[in-house]
């Protein structure tokens, strides 16, 4: 439970009354909401925080919600969900007094710049270097599927400081100003015609050793912050019952099926049941996991929720599609190639939400990759094999 309920309250009161959010530019609203301590509450004081916890926080989101506050977690995914908690437990304070407030406020967007062709599940393989040059670090290589790089004025890029190290000893988080000279950004269009995520490209891109986040040859253990907070950032909302993905599809069983009794429609029901109670069941735990997590970088929880997720959402946009009959087999839109203004997330476009669903047991680590990672850390079963473990990274064969 929340450790000060009524003292969050009545911050809250006084932040709704002083920018009305019907009433306030968001980027305005964000900004009060920021330096009262109220963007993230379990953030150390002066950092957007008041050193609360992560329960505290789900109180005062919800009180926000209900008052029709903006989001900046929808508007900077990235930025408000991963990069900032990542720099709250290893940037320097000149970093985070540097960065937070604008990803808060999302007047600067953020993409994440792990993946690249040779390195997802394995990301620690990775293969972009950056080389030190003076007080500067030269950076080449291909990231691939950036999420809002098109969008993003910043990325947290991890990258190969020392091939000589075994894999995950010699890599360095940076960073990185995605408008500098050397970064390019080119667009990569998903099943739904959209190009929500990109390749970008590094030709001798130079980064300030200033905006090196952590120690050189440290940057797993950063990365490792980054990842365990985008699971919990996909998988880890506790929305309202019956709301999200299983709305959609009780609304199109209301709408088409309600009072039908034939063999069908039961088989149907069956189905929606069983959604029901996971998504409820999922809803419940991470409720539970929301309430629990004192501070820090969320556990292997988050994989839970990730993985129950992802697996979910992708059963109930079949069933949705079924739901719609023969209506289903066809796509809501002409279906236009775009570079969208953002990531696909709540909306009532059952077509669109069936293929952008197949993506979430791919991003943010497979289902596979969160079974294993329960395997190992939950259930205690023995590890993967990994012969690449002691070796050094440049003499571990790659395709
Ligand atoms: C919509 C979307 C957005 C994304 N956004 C970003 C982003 O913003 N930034 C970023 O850095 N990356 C991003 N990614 C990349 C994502 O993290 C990777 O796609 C993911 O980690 C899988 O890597 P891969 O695609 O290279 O597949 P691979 O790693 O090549 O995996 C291929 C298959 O092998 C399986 N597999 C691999 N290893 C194991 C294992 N050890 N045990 C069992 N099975 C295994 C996988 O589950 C999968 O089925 C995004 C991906 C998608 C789909």
């Amino acid at each position: 439970m929340p450790v000060d309920t009524d003292r969050l309250d009545l911050l809250v009161d006084e932040l709704l009354a002083k920018v009305p959010p019907a009433t306030t530019d968001p980027t305005a609203f964000m900004g009060e909401q920021f330096d009262r301590g109220l963007a993230w509450v379990q953030f150390p004081e002066g950092r957007g925080g008041l050193g609360l916890t992560p329960a505290d926080q789900q109180h005062v989101a919800r009180r926000l919600h209900q008052a029709g506050a903006p989001l900046a977690g929808l508007r900077n995914l990235i930025g408000y969900g991963m990069v900032a908690p990542t720099l709250v437990a290893h940037g320097t304070p000149e970093q985070q007094e540097r960065y937070l407030r604008s990803i808060f406020t999302c007047e600067e967007i953020w993409c994440q710049l792990f993946s690249e062709p040779g390195a997802g599940s394995d990301v620690a393989s990775l293969a972009t270097s950056a080389q030190p040059d003076g007080d500067e670090w030269l950076v080449n290589g291909q990231k691939v599927w950036t999420t809002v790089a098109h969008l993003a004025r910043f990325g947290l890029l991890l990258a190969r400081t020392d091939p000589d190290q075994p894999k995950h000893r010699g890599m360095t988080c940076f960073l990185v100003d995605m408008h500098g000279p050397g970064v390019e950004v080119r667009p990569l269009y998903q099943i739904t015609g959209e190009a929500e995520f990109n390749e970008v490209f590094f030709t001798d891109a130079r980064v300030p050793d200033a905006s090196r986040l952590g120690a050189v040859g440290d940057g797993w253990r950063v990365a490792v912050t980054t990842l365990m907070n985008e699971r919990v950032a996909i998988g880890g909302a506790v929305s309202r019952r019956d709301q999200g993905p299983i709305g959609d599809a009780l609304r199109l069983w209301r709408e088409r099926w309600l009072g039908v009794t034939s063999p069908e429609a039961q088989v149907l029901r069956d189905r929606l049941v069983s959604s029901w109670i996971r998504s409820e069941v999922t809803r419940l735990t991470n409720l539970r996991a929301a309430e629990t997590r004192q501070s820090g970088t969320p556990g292997p929880e988050g994989s839970v929720a990730k993985l129950a997720f992802a697996e979910e959402n992708k059963r109930i946009y079949e069933l949705c599609v079924d739901l719609m009959g023969a209506e289903g087999m066809l796509h809501s839109s002409d279906y236009p190639k775009v570079r969208p203004g953002g990531i696909t997330l709540g909306t009532t476009d059952v077509h669109k939400m069936f293929l952008r669903a197949r993506a979430n047991s791919i991003e943010g680590g497979t289902s596979e990759v969160m079974r294993n990672i329960l395997g190992e850390r939950v259930l205690g079963l023995p590890g993967e094999p990994r012969a690449d473990k002691d070796v050094a990274w440049k003499d571990v064969p790659r395709s």
